[in-house]
């Protein structure tokens, strides 16, 4: 069984974001110029989520904002250069949860640019949680961009498809990005987004469009969102199973999360999380050998590439 890394960000009740580019991805080679242009990307995000709760904006669009530029940034399995299913198409999925208890998500995007604002006008715009392939009227009536399908499909993503058709290894098939928010108020948001994992049969749907699996947000626990064996985390409903640790078992959110991702190693996956409490420290915990991810709080930015 791989070791779990745990890290910690920010303190007490301030201002916190931490985000995550996947797990895994030093299974998949990273040239120098990949890594230099992830670290680059991560610093854009952190930037762009952390200038909302600076400015006194909710935990709900930081999250929106960095998730964002995550699904923008070619470098992640999200939006833009998301991995490709074994057809050679597109189907995003994305969720998020403000920690009142709302929440949004869907399933098998192919045309809405961010997935994760299709997941926030679910939750704001509809009476219901969850969407599978949404249609262009609904789209434009939610007043989200549309883009053609080939926009977030690129040759890096061709090229990894052709050469896992050729020779499959499980341990390519990772990457997710999300994003875990406090704000002044005290509120808390996770948000998370993936194209799910190279040569999928089309139609397969991991943990990340699960509220309870891959994302979760309880303004009196944590925020949580997930990146892993997506089969494993909706088996342990990982995200929630961290609010029940805290909230039921007494845990801390360290603890927590290493009981978690311990559960989905014990069932043969592996993966990792960002998690934010209402109070304390923040954490990036994963035991997939590693992960993308990084924080912004008062003291200023970090990342892990
Ligand atoms: N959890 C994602 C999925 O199963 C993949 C990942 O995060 O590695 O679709």
């Amino acid at each position: 069984m791989t070791e779990t890394i745990l890290r910690s960000f920010g303190q007490g009740t301030k201002p916190l974001l931490i985000i995550h580019g996947g797990a895994g991805h030093r299974s998949t080679p990273l040239t120098p110029d990949g890594t230099t242009s992830a670290h680059a990307a991560l610093e854009k995000v952190l930037t762009a989520g952390y200038s909302v709760l600076s400015a006194g904006g909710s935990a709900v669009d930081a999250v929106v904002a960095a998730v964002r530029e995550l699904e923008d940034a070619p470098d992640f399995n999200a939006g833009h250069g998301a991995a490709l299913t074994a057809s050679g198409t597109v189907e995003l999925d994305a969720s998020i949860m403000a920690g009142d208890g709302r929440s949004g998500a869907v399933t098998g995007v192919s045309t809405a640019r961010n997935p994760i604002s299709v997941a926030r006008a679910v939750m704001d715009k509809t009476d219901h949680l969850l969407f599978a392939t949404p249609t262009h009227e609904q789209l434009s009536k939610w007043d989200v961009e549309t883009v053609d399908p080939e926009y977030f499909i690129t040759e890096k993503r061709r090229e990894e498809l052709a050469a896992f058709q050729k020779q499959p290894d499980a341990l390519l098939q990772h990457g997710t990005v999300g994003a875990v928010a406090r704000d002044a108020d005290g509120n808390l948001a996770a948000a998370t987004s993936t194209g799910g994992i190279v040569n999928q049969e089309p139609g397969r749907v991991g943990d990340t469009p699960l509220v309870g699996a891959g994302t979760f947000a309880d303004d009196g626990t944590v925020a949580v969102s997930c990146t892993g064996t997506g089969e494993v985390f909706m088996t342990e409903v990982a995200a929630h199973s961290v609010h029940d640790r805290v909230s039921l078992g007494g845990a801390s959110p360290n603890e927590a999360a290493v009981a978690v991702l311990d559960r989905i190693a014990i069932r043969g996956g592996m993966g990792g999380m960002i998690v934010i409490p209402t109070s304390g420290t923040g954490l990036a915990a994963y035991n997939s050998g590693d992960m993308f991810y990084g924080s912004f709080d008062s003291t200023g930015t970090y990342t892990h590439v």
